[in-house]
């Protein structure tokens, strides 16, 4: 009995909302109120278990701590200063003004999606990006859905199903943690068939493994890793052969699908045309990696099984939409033009290394040089670094960087780094050898003012 009435004083101790409410008023009312609200509720909570009960002022902090939870758990921008320029947990790659510009333009009002505007009827979403893809990669047609995976499970489940599936033990990749290729072989109700070994496949291990219900032959590009050493895998010109003289379809993922020489050399990736001229069926590959456009996956290759694929039932589930279509449309329209300066991502990994030193050392004296209330004996410089292309692309290749290293005496790089992240406009840094580095090849130089700021902000 003498408990509960303790507890009921606590209870009353608590400040009301009205109160918490009168120490935000820096925030809009209907902000203000519901923060108040749950902050008061977890008070309560605590108070519950036994705890005293926190004044008007402990409530309100905890009440703009939620404002800012909240902030940083919606979709927001980040920078990323990993050094990782394809980066899949921070959006694969940043689109430019004349890709985002195509959005806004077919999606501020209505558009052809599905119409044909010279016949005056219904069209389909499938044919606009299909002449440029055609055009620039020598396929005979394509098809874009919404990302790689969706690309190869839809050809797997539409021409394979219920049929065997061959692919090396040597490829038999995870992506991401969540694109396996046994799992997305096991979703489309295709029967996978491992030939060969981890580290060597001839074709004559297809060979004897084709039987009366092989449909095709997967090849999938290892994109994350290298397998080096006592290696052989069976090249595409030969497997392309093998397919057509036995009447199976030849499908070969690429997954970051290079349409041409990258600016920076790495020529290791498979390029799309030539992947399609070596005489894949059909090939698969992502809008949004080496591209440099927006998520999406495109199926290039014969027009025979790219009919059936658009007439699958899976389509309906896998469409793209029409601001990616916008985009990716864009996108291509550059390579065309020859003008692909204008994708960030191209921009970014042709920026000379010397231009990213100076930005760098911009940034380090600028923050050496904030007020004299900073604490003593932090140490901020620029460091050369090295960059990646990430997103499974160009394994094992990287790039000449410069980045800038902090180092704080009392605080870990790891703290450090969480103070950066939980900025307003979080910064993403890596940490390498106990120093914190802010990679500045994937920042555009328009974010630099920002990482001053927030470097100042992390380090007093
Ligand atoms: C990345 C990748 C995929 C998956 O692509 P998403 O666009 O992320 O769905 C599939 N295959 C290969 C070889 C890849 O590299």
């Amino acid at each position: 009995m003498s408990g509960s009435r303790e507890l009921n004083d606590r209870m009353r101790a608590l400040p009301s909302v009205d109160r918490v409410m009168g120490l935000l008023s820096d925030l809009s009312p209907r902000v203000a109120a519901a923060v108040a609200r749950r902050a008061l509720e977890d008070a309560r909570a605590r108070v519950a278990a036994g705890e005293e009960a926190p004044g008007a002022e402990e409530v309100a902090a905890a009440a703009r701590a939620l404002v800012e939870s909240d902030h940083l758990a919606a979709l927001i921008p980040v920078i990323n200063a990993t050094g990782v320029l394809i980066h899949t947990n921070l959006g694969r790659v940043p689109l430019g003004r004349e890709q985002l510009d195509a959005v806004t333009a077919v999606t501020r009002g209505y558009s052809n999606l599905e119409y044909d505007v010279v016949e005056g009827r219904r069209g389909t979403r499938y044919a606009h990006a299909r002449s440029l893809i055609t055009q620039l990669t020598g396929a005979e047609d394509a098809l874009v859905v919404n990302n790689c995976a969706a690309a190869v499970l839809l050809v797997l489940a539409t021409l394979c199903a219920g049929r065997e599936v061959l692919i090396s033990r040597g490829e038999l990749i995870e992506i991401g943690g969540e694109f396996r290729i046994p799992d997305v072989m096991a979703a489309s109700g295709a029967r996978l068939v491992e030939v060969g070994t981890t580290n060597r496949t001839h074709l004559a291990d297809f060979e004897k493994a084709i039987t009366p219900d092989t449909a095709a032959f997967l090849k999938v590009h290892p994109s994350n890793y290298r397998v080096v050493g006592f290696t052989a895998s069976v090249p595409g010109r030969d497997l392309a052969r093998l397919a057509r003289a036995r009447g199976i379809t030849f499908v070969h993922d690429l997954g970051s699908g290079l349409l041409g020489e990258t600016p920076w050399g790495h020529t290791e990736e498979p390029l799309v045309p030539l992947a399609l001229a070596e005489g894949a069926d059909l090939v698969t590959f992502s809008g949004d990696k080496l591209l440099g456009g927006p998520q999406a996956g495109i199926v290039a290759g014969a027009a025979a099984p790219i009919a059936k694929l658009a007439k699958s039932p899976l389509l309906r589930a896998l469409r793209v939409d029409k601001m990616t279509l916008a985009a990716l449309q864009a996108t291509l329209a550059l390579y065309r033009d020859g003008r692909t300066e204008s994708i960030p991502l191209w921009d970014m990994a042709a920026t000379p290394a010397e231009e990213l030193e100076r930005r760098a050392r911009t940034i380090a004296r600028a923050v050496e040089e904030r007020p004299a209330d900073a604490a003593p004996g932090v140490k901020v410089e620029a460091l050369p670094s090295r960059a990646v292309a990430g997103g499974g692309s160009l394994p094992g290749a990287d790039f000449g960087s410069w980045a800038v290293g902090v180092r704080h005496p009392e605080r870990s790089p790891q703290d450090v780094a969480a103070r950066l992240r939980r900025g307003r406009l979080p910064v993403i840094g890596r940490i390498e050898d106990g120093v914190l580095l802010l990679d500045l090849r994937a920042v555009p130089e328009r974010h630099d003012a920002q990482i001053v700021e927030a470097l100042i902000g992390s380090l007093t």
